[in-house]
């Protein structure tokens, strides 16, 4: 059986010049809000290529943007320079062929989470794309009293997403907090330190009027290994550890490589 299924782009949104938000009809697998699937696009990039096969294929991880129960798969990333299949995506336009892997991967998911009160989310650059898709659904509005997304970028025109994330802020005003980090730039009412920075400052727990505190708290980290690793160190000072299912903690991670 192939392990790839066929669909057609519905849009590829240039919010800049390098990020892009692309959507894509297709029949999706059963997935759970936070994970990832492949995308993938035939390395001869020849049209008369019907039915690829897995060995013709061009394929890289993205995570989801979409929440499980919207028909239209969703995905955030951005033009790599010289990468192999971003640029490819960047070209993309409605009408055109792209296949996702049937499965899907990864534990950046709400069910991964011990019993809480505080869900902290922290992502720079496109990793922001599965805390939406989990902020989409139900359940973590559900279980937390307070959820904080942090995003870190480089300069302002990086802030994407920002009307959804105000309407979850509309909806949900006493128990959502959303702040960014822009590093490069000056912007005011948002952090000026890169999120681990913040973190060991104490920033980040001034702007969002919430102590990360070790019993209260779970972390949610995506993005660059160096992002993940330096907010690891961070919060481990912090007294926060990595959550494993044998030995329950306070951290979760995606890392985009
Ligand atoms: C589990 C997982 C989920 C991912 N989800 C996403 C996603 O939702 N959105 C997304 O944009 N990318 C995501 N990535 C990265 C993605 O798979 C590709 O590596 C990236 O789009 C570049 O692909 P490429 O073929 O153009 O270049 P590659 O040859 O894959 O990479 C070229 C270089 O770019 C670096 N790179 C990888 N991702 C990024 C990035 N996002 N920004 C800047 N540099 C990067 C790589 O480390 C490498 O050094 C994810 C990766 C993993 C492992």
């Amino acid at each position: 059986m192939d392990q790839w299924v066929q669909g057609e782009v519905v849009d590829n949104l240039h919010w800049n010049e390098r990020l892009c938000s692309l959507r894509v009809r297709v029949a999706l697998p059963d997935f759970k809000a936070g994970q990832f699937t492949r995308i993938a696009l035939p390395e001869t990039a020849s049209p008369e290529i019907a039915s690829p096969k897995k060995d013709e294929m061009l394929a890289r991880a993205y995570s989801l943007v979409n929440a499980p129960h919207d028909p239209i798969a969703e995905f955030y990333f951005n033009l790599v320079p010289g990468g192999p299949l971003s640029t490819r995506l960047h070209r993309l336009k409605k009408g055109d062929s792209v296949y996702l892997s049937k499965g899907v991967a990864g534990f950046l998911t709400l069910d991964e989470v011990p019993q809480c009160g505080h869900l902290w989310m922290l992502a720079t650059g496109t990793a922001l794309g599965p805390f939406l898709s989990i902020l989409k659904t139900d359940e973590p509005w559900k279980r937390f009293s307070k959820l904080v997304l942090v995003h870190g970028v480089r300069s302002a025109d990086e802030l994407t997403y920002q009307t959804l994330i105000q309407q979850f802020s509309d909806q949900h005003s006493d128990q959502f907090v959303k702040l960014s980090s822009v590093t490069r730039e000056t912007v005011s009412d948002t952090l000026s330190q890169r999120i681990p920075d913040a973190i060991r400052s104490g920033e980040l727990e001034r702007m969002a009027d919430l102590p990360i505190d070790p019993e209260q708290a779970h972390v949610m980290i995506c993005g660059s290994p160096a992002m993940v690793e330096d907010c690891m160190v961070a919060l481990k000072e912090k007294g926060l550890r990595k959550h494993r299912r044998r030995t329950p903690g306070h951290i979760s991670v995606e890392i985009y490589k």
